[in-house]
């Protein structure tokens, strides 16, 4: 008898996996300016789960996701599963009166302005906004620039005679004397098994933009002696890489020599086309830096460890060398992680990550798979890993799209991010906590980049 109740007792412990729990809004009590926001949680399966009165469909897993629209005020919300009841309520702000905000003009100066970068990656923009895929090129801290005119938090950058450019006020320091034009004196070619090296000798550091085209385009500006002042070089991508495929490159001042290397084709081996390629995979988030949190509150940093071990493991049966950019549950700064791929010479960086949404949106209408690029020279990985994840593991295609964020900022590698599955709509969820799916999607990616690196 005594046997008896404490299976029962352990059958009730384990029944609390299923108690009714919310991970989003992360508070009872939220203030949320969207048209509609979303319940995100769990509940037991067997019962029925009501958000005020409407039934709402729980997931086999026990995972749901549910849209609410908001009316401006305190929206309070019921849930009940069984007899679990919880109350949220949501403030919705009214609107801000509109017509108010007058954006900022251009305004031309008078006489030119002069200024030094104030720190290294310095974007040069095309356009005055902090915002999308509008970089020309990063600057080093030092380099002299020649402005013609502000608008709002910017500076305009003239570029030759024929171009300008945007940097953020913040990145420069004006200064009293004018930098008259660059002089170039010279090239030097280096070749070593690996890279095409050029090196650019200058008297001063100057503004410069890589252009990935065929041919390949490097640009200096407000450089004497040449047409508009710019001085261009182009490599032939298509006659000197195999098929006309970039595999990496950095340009970048070292003083005032502006170091140039393109990483040359590969030969990969037949058989074992990774064999004794570096690549870097990169866990996102970890530590502090939480990232979302799934249906049934798995953090998306522990499922991204997961995942990443899993590539690690099927990578290297395949014999690549695999820099793991964190290897426990620790926060890496973007930067550092770059830094670390391109300091172990990374062939590729691959980051992973799970999806979620902002409120407003339907975390069950969006699903799948995304795969994000910065330069176009990752865009091709990025197209062979959709292709084997889709087809490999039934993931919505969620497109491969070009996105600046920082961790595929990075030419020395093709460098992507992958959005698994969202892990707030409760059907990706469900796959992407389980061990047979990520050991599924470390084979699905890996493929990927096999055909990438054959093709
Ligand atoms: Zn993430």
């Amino acid at each position: 008898m005594k046997r008896f109740i404490l299976i029962l007792g352990l059958l009730s412990i384990s029944g609390k996996a299923f108690a009714l729990d919310i991970v989003y809004p992360s508070y009872k009590a939220v203030t949320i300016g969207a048209a509609s926001s979303f319940f995100i949680g769990s509940a037991d399966t067997e019962k029925p789960l009501t958000i005020n009165g409407k039934t709402v469909p729980v997931h086999p897993s026990g995972g749901f996701a549910y849209v609410v629209p908001l009316n401006t005020g305190k929206n309070t919300f019921q849930i009940k599963s069984g007899t679990e009841e919880l109350t949220y309520t949501i403030m919705k702000p009214p609107a801000p009166p509109a017509g108010n905000y007058k954006p900022p003009e251009f305004k031309e100066f008078d006489n030119l302005k002069y200024a030094a970068v104030t720190t290294d990656r310095a974007p040069l923009r095309t356009t005055p906004e902090d915002f999308g895929i509008n970089r020309i090129s990063h600057l080093q801290k030092g380099m002299q620039l020649v402005l013609d005119g502000e608008k709002g938090n910017f500076y305009r950058v003239i570029l030759g005679s024929s171009k300008s450019g945007w940097i953020w006020k913040g990145n420069i320091k004006l200064v009293e004397n004018g930098a008259s034009l660059a002089e170039l004196k010279g090239y030097d070619y280096v070749d070593t098994d690996e890279f095409f090296i050029f090196v650019f000798h200058f008297d001063r550091m100057t503004p410069f933009e890589l252009i990935e085209s065929s041919p390949f385009l490097i640009k200096f500006y407000n450089v004497k002696d040449y047409p508009d002042n710019t001085y261009v070089m182009d490599f032939p991508v298509e006659k000197s890489m195999r098929n006309g495929k970039l595999l990496g490159y950095s340009g970048q001042f070292s003083g005032t020599d502006f170091i140039l290397k393109i990483r040359k084709p590969l030969i990969p081996d037949e058989k074992q086309p990774l064999r004794g390629l570096n690549i870097a995979v990169d866990a996102g988030h970890g530590g502090s830096e939480l990232g979302t949190t799934g249906c049934l509150g798995d953090r998306e940093k522990d499922v991204m460890l997961k995942f990443a071990k899993e590539l690690e493991g099927e990578l290297k049966r395949r014999g690549a060398n695999v820099i793991m950019t964190r290897k426990g549950d620790t926060a890496e700064g973007l930067n550092e992680r770059v830094d670390l791929a391109n300091s172990e010479n990374a062939l590729l960086f691959i980051s992973l990550h799970g999806n979620a949404l902002p409120d407003g949106k339907d975390p069950n209408a969006n699903c799948g798979t995304s795969i994000y690029y910065y330069y176009n020279q990752a865009k091709p990985l990025a197209d062979e890993i959709l292709k084997e994840m889709t087809s490999q593991l039934g993931m919505k295609n969620d497109r491969v799209r070009q996105q600046s964020f920082a961790v595929v900022r990075n030419t020395n590698a093709p460098s992507i991010l992958i959005e698994i599955g969202y892990m707030i709509n409760p059907s990706d969820n469900a796959k992407m906590i389980t061990k047979e799916f990520q050991k599924q999607t470390a084979k699905a990616i890996a493929d990927g980049v096999e055909n990438f690196i054959k093709n």
